[in-house]
Formats: C-alpha cells, structure tokens, sequence
C-alpha cells in the first residue's frame, strides 16, 4: 500500500501544479500536449479592429451532440456600448463569452467583429483585442506583480500599482509585508475569490483591450466588496464595447442592452426599464433579489443592534 500512495500522490501533485499553475488555456495545451479544440483556419488572417462592433447572428451551439446549449441567439453589441447577459444558471450564459473569444467554434450561425468572422481571424489577433474577466480567475505561482503585468509584460512598476489602485487591490497589497512581490497561488499567499478578480480586472486594465468580456462572479461576495468591483469594473467598461454577464442585476441597470437567456434561447431584451415594465420573466428576478438584498440588510442591522 506505501509503495502505491507514492506515485499517486505524486500524480495528485503534478495535476494540482496544473491547475493551480496556469491561467492560459493555450499554456495548458502545450503542457498536455493535447490538440486544442478550435485551430487557425489555412490562410488565416489578423482581425482588424476599426471601432470593435460584436454580432452574434443565429448561433448554435452544444458541448456534445446530446443537448443543444444554444438555440439560435442573436444579438449585437455596437461600438463602445454594453450589453448586459442575464438569466438562469446553466442557461448559456458563459458559453457565450468562450465562443466569442473561441475556446469553441459555433455549430450554426456566425459570431463576427467588426464583419469578421472570428473562425477567419488568427486566434492569436483574437485574442489580443478581448480582455477577458472570468468566472473564476486561476493565477500564476508567481508574484503578485507578476500577475497583474501579465496583461502587458513591459508595463513599469509605476503603471502596475496605478492598474491595481483603479481595481481597487492595491491598499490591499501594499498592506501585505512583501507588497507587490508577494507569492500567490499555492505555495504563498491564499486569495479569496473577489481578491482574485480584482488582480484579473488590473491585468485587464494594463491590457486595455477594446473589447471586454466580464463575467461577474459575486454571488459569493459581500455587498461592499461587490460595490468595489463594480466600480473598478465601470471604469474599465468606458468606451469600450462590453459584453457583461451578470448575477447580480443591480448592476446592469445602466446597461445598453440587457438580454435574458433562458434554456439557450433569448427570452426578453430590452432596457432595464423597457423589461421591468414587460412584467415578465426580468421582473420577477429582479423582484427576487430586491427581497434577498433586503432580507440581508435587516439581518445585517439586527445583528448590528445586538
Ligand atoms: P451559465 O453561465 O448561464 O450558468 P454555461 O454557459 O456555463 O451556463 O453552461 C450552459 C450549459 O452547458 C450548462 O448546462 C453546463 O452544464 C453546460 N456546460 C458548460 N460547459 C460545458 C462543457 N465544457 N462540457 C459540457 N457541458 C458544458
Ligand atoms: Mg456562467
């Protein structure tokens, strides 16, 4: 039995390295040594950025031939405006913003920017013009400025605490005793989830892409911090055309556009007010969460009167 616990545990360490080590896809496939799902197509071209106009135009889409995830979507999001995602968990949600940077090609249907369509654009082009903010930001074994510099790797010491003030980290780094040259991830210092997206919105900031993908991750967060990131996050958002999926609807109030996906099919658009006064599927969550946030503001002052 000892001389079996070692190589697993060996295993278990090698795979941990891989999780907890890399936040780039393409570095994960290198290591594996494993085909990549989506390739440049022969001939491929760099996109052409001219003002950053999204379409996605009847898309369909599924992970696996069982069950369609996407059932004909379309919508734009024009120049330097955003439009706001919402809905159901698993309704798709973030399988939009994979297929817009191309983790995946769609079925049917085309998703383009500024007329091209991203499976005629070198993946490399793509990508270099959309700052992605997932879910669920994995960062480097690295140091913390390492982390946010990987957005533009010659950006100065000057220009990263700048990017990590408006992300509102950089009071919290400065705090830690190594500051800006503290080790994350697994052998250094343990971030929380909000920590984590904070250092990714600064790396999106050094970046500075005209294109933005947010993919709001605060369900888990306290509202203050959740208020934090929402402002980090509109700073980013200005002028540039963004794409945000959201959990919490507060903030998609001054949303361009806000777009419902439920079971893969868009079931209401409009402006928050256009959908409130729909009555209809919006309404009712927004409904729900207004009651939730107030309940935990009454538990909030309750436990403050203690
Ligand atoms: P949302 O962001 O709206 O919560 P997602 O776009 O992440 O939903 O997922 C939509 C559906 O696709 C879910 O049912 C999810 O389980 C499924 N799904 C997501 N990723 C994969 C994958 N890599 N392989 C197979 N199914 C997936
Ligand atoms: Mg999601």
């Amino acid at each position: 039995l000892m001389q079996l616990s070692i190589p697993l545990n060996f295993i278990g360490f090698v795979y941990r390295e891989i999780r907890q080590g890399l936040t780039d896809i393409e570095q994960m496939f290198d290591l594996l040594e494993v085909q990549p799902e989506v390739v440049d197509c022969p001939g491929a071209s760099a996109l052409v950025i001219e003002r950053g106009a999204i379409r996605f135009d009847n898309v369909h889409f599924a992970y696996d031939s069982e069950r369609q995830i996407l059932k004909g979507v379309s919508f734009e999001v024009p120049a330097g405006k955003t439009v706001a995602v919402v809905g159901p968990s698993g309704a798709g949600k973030s399988t939009l913003s994979r297929l817009l940077y191309r983790f995946y090609d769609v079925q049917s249907g085309s998703i383009t920017i500024d007329g091209q369509d991203v499976r005629n654009v070198t993946q490399k082009s793509l990508r270099a013009v959309i700052g992605m903010v997932p879910q669920d930001t994995v960062l480097f074994n690295d140091t913390i400025a390492y982390n946010i510099r990987y957005g533009r790797i010659g950006a100065s010491e000057a220009e990263v605490e700048k990017a990590a003030d408006i992300a509102q980290i950089g009071g919290f780094i400065r705090a830690l005793p190594q500051g800006f040259s503290a080790m994350v991830g697994e052998r250094g210092l343990k971030l929380s989830g909000g920590e984590k997206q904070r250092v990714a919105i600064a790396r999106t900031i050094l970046k500075s892409p005209p294109i933005l993908i947010l993919d709001e991750a605060t369900s888990a967060l306290d509202t203050a911090t959740e208020q934090d990131i929402q402002a980090a996050l509109d700073v980013v958002s200005q002028n540039r055309t963004t794409l945000v999926i959201a959990h919490r609807l507060s903030t998609v109030i001054n949303a361009d556009e806000i777009i419902v996906l439920r079971a893969g099919e868009i079931a209401e658009r409009g402006t928050h007010a256009q959908l409130l006064a729909q009555n209809g599927l919006y309404a009712s969550m927004w409904n729900r969460q207004r009651e939730a946030t107030q309940a935990e503001e009454h538990l909030r002052q309750v436990r403050e009167s203690d």
